[in-house]
């Protein structure tokens, strides 16, 4: 590694994150170079962000020609990209307006505040509870911390925002208890990801609207990190046949630029009028030419169909491993979101393969998660199966 380099990141950088041993200098599909040359196979992807791998041709053209073009004006204008982007969002889901942010958290914070402001605008002022899930992750902005079902990372920031509860996800009968006359909004990742990629029961996001229709509440689905084909279909909600009132992304959407989306059905979004909210950056023409190829080169290329083929592929893989391997407790997930929990702590497995040449993550200290661009081919993975069948009889 760049030593000189490290240690003034070390020193220099707020030390919010315990970083790897590696300096990344290049990327290339589903592979990275750190800064000697060696090679590794990504499954971690930006964290489900570069779905289409990396400098994919035709972002790297998109982002070059707009770069010549045109970047920023704000929001006071009107932009092609970002109108052409709109356009595509709203064709392809439940939705009929769109908000651009800068992030997953803001897309999260608009949505907040819009459920909030629908009931306001309906003369509902007490209504503003928003019901979300233990384990779910949001943000961490004060609002989307306090979405949060996290107790660990909210210590320190009391007082958080007031009107947040939280019930067991994939448990309906909790939900029914906790949703009452003051809420006014649900709000749950469709796949739970950092929480431990932890799916729902087939029927559960059914009746979770079915309660939001009888009690008069909204829907918000926080796809964030499930959308963009990341699980195997456009948007993971689709594949268990309901549709939200408010939806969000941000991940994917920008490939790694950074863009968050939130997205309402006409009737919600209408609370969002002139000047109800505001992002200076929300939208660039930059930002936004590169996601409108990223939505186009998905839905060309059929990433979430192969994502759905790749799930299940490695999912069977990782069966076999956990086979010949009683640390693997239980492998789950949708797409190429995919979670392999431990009986033990998967740091030290993320070092082997690491070393090896792999780079994955652990989240809750137990869970692998591989969630590797939708680019990636079959030997790849076979090869991270082989690596995982090595370090997991070494551990
Ligand atoms: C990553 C993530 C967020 C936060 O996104 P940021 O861009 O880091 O603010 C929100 N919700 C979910 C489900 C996420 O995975």
């Amino acid at each position: 590694m760049s030593h000189s380099l490290v240690e003034i990141a070390d020193r220099s950088i707020a030390a919010t994150y315990a970083r790897y041993p590696l300096m990344l200098v290049r990327g290339q599909g589903a592979t990275l170079w750190d800064d000697k040359g060696r090679a590794y196979t990504d499954f971690v992807a930006g964290i489900a962000v570069c779905n289409l791998g990396h400098c994919h041709k035709r972002l790297v053209a998109a982002l070059q020609e707009q770069a010549a073009k045109l970047w920023h004006v704000s929001n006071l204008f009107y932009t092609g990209p970002q109108a052409e982007l709109a356009a595509w969002l709203v064709d392809h889901c439940f939705a009929e307006r769109v908000f651009f942010a800068n992030s997953g958290a803001e897309a999260n914070e608009a949505a907040i505040k819009l459920a909030r402001k629908y009931f306001k605008d309906r003369g509902r002022p007490r209504r503003y509870e928003i019901v979300s899930m233990e384990l779910s992750f949001h943000g961490r902005t004060m609002a989307t911390l306090s979405a949060t079902g996290q107790d660990k990372i909210k210590q320190g920031f009391d007082p958080l925002l007031e009107g947040f509860r939280f019930v067991p996800f994939n448990d309906i009968e909790a939900l029914r208890k906790a949703v009452n006359s003051s809420t006014c909004a649900v709000l749950l990742e469709p796949v739970q990801g950092e929480g431990g990629v932890n799916c729902p029961a087939p029927e559960y996001l059914q009746q979770v609207r079915a309660l939001c229709d009888e009690q008069g509440c909204l829907l918000i689905f926080d796809e964030v990190q499930t959308g963009m084909g990341r699980c195997g279909s456009l948007f993971a909600h689709r594949q268990f046949g309901v549709e939200p009132d408010i939806m969000t992304l941000a991940k994917a959407l920008g490939n790694g630029l950074p863009i968050g989306a939130m997205l309402a059905s006409e009737k919600v979004a209408a609370s969002f009028g002139a000047g109800a909210h505001a992002t200076t950056f929300g939208g660039s023409p930059l930002v936004t030419a590169v996601a409108l190829e990223v939505c186009r080169l998905i839905e060309q290329e059929d990433l979430a169909q192969r994502a759905a083929e790749l799930g299940k592929y490695f999912r069977e893989g990782l069966r076999r491993l956990q086979e010949k391997h009683p640390l693997i407790v239980d492998v789950r997930g949708r797409g190429l979101l995919v979670g392999v929990e431990l009986g033990i702590e998967g740091a030290k497995v993320v070092d082997a393969c690491r070393q090896r040449g792999f780079l994955i993550n652990c989240i809750q200290d137990r869970v692998l998660r591989l969630a590797p661009p939708l680019v990636i081919g079959r030997a790849e993975i076979d090869a991270l199966l082989e690596c995982l069948d090595e370090v997991l009889s070494e551990v």
